[in-house]
């Protein structure tokens, strides 16, 4: 296995990209956070089979998390995420650090205006900001021809494509699958947060998608009658305090009253300290 280099200076990963795009090879791209999981890892996997150069970007990003919300504490393992990126053939980690990402003065932000604050938007006012500035710095600095993201964070890859898109980004976007534990939990670098108690709870997530999915197979097109069995379900679990359960149209994120071709169910919630997404796509 050829070692994995890590480069924090932005200068240099720029000068590599160029070098790399004037050979004709192909970068891919994938965004994280770190804390590494099987769902990281199945990126890793889709990003080198068409990758000539595979980054990894390590990055835990203070400007997608509100005053109030985890950044200190979110879960950081570099030398087990530097291990984890090497064994699926990960060329580089870029591991910027904050000061140089935001140096002072900057002022500058990419906003989706409309998308971002819906769903997640609503309770993390900002975040969504955060995420496409980020991910716009990134593909300035990576420079990739392909990136990769999870459909985990659906609203996150639809924010993505739009920008991509809106602004004629030179840049391909693959949404991969949502990867779970055996039990249907949807894997987070989060759930190291909750307790036995607590992570038996949040399998209630999985279970409210997997009943309206069930509901739909049987014909049911009322998102009304779909979301009350779901809460209904939700609301059965002590410990879970829901935050929003939506049926949305997958582009512009707005409400369905019915479901008639492609729709996305998706769901918020906190468990005690730990606010946990999840969803599925609908296609009739
Ligand atoms: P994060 O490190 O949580 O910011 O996630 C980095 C990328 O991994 C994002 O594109 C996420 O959507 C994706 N991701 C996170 N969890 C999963 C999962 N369980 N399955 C597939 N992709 C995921």
């Amino acid at each position: 296995m050829q070692e994995t280099r890590v480069i924090s200076n932005i200068q240099e990963m720029q000068a590599l990209a160029d070098k790399v795009r004037a050979y004709g090879k192909k970068i891919g791209l994938v965004p994280t956070m770190g804390y590494l999981h099987e769902g990281h890892s199945s990126l890793l996997r889709a990003a080198r089979k068409v990758s000539d150069l595979l980054v990894m970007s390590l990055f835990v990003n203070p400007t997608q998390f509100g005053p109030h919300e985890d950044y200190e504490t979110y879960p950081r393992d570099f030398e087990r995420d530097r291990l984890i990126a090497s064994s699926e053939g990960t060329d580089i980690i870029f591991m910027p650090v904050a000061a140089d990402m935001y140096p002072k003065g900057n002022t500058t932000w990419v906003d989706v205006a409309g998308l971002s604050d819906k769903l997640c938007g609503q309770s993390r006012p900002g975040h969504f900001r955060g995420v496409t500035t980020v991910v716009t710095k990134l593909f300035n600095i990576v420079k990739p021809h392909i990136a990769f993201f999870g459909q985990k964070d659906a609203q996150q890859a639809i924010l993505i494509q739009r920008m991509v898109q809106d602004l004629n980004m030179d840049v391909r976007i693959e949404v991969l699958p949502t990867v779970r534990e055996a039990d249907g939990l949807a894997l987070s670098s989060r759930n190291v947060y909750l307790n036995p108690r607590e992570r038996q709870a949040a399998l209630v997530l999985s279970q409210a998608l997997n009943l309206a999915q069930g509901l739909i197979q049987k014909g049911e097109r009322s998102s009304a009658t779909i979301l009350s069995k779901m809460r209904e379900l939700i609301e059965k679990e002590s410990l879970v305090v829901p935050e929003y359960v939506a049926i949305v149209d997958p582009i512009t994120l707005e409400d369905l009253t019915k479901i008639s071709s492609k729709a996305l169910i998706a769901l918020a919630v906190k468990i005690g300290k730990t606010r946990l997404i999840d969803n599925c796509s609908v296609l009739l």
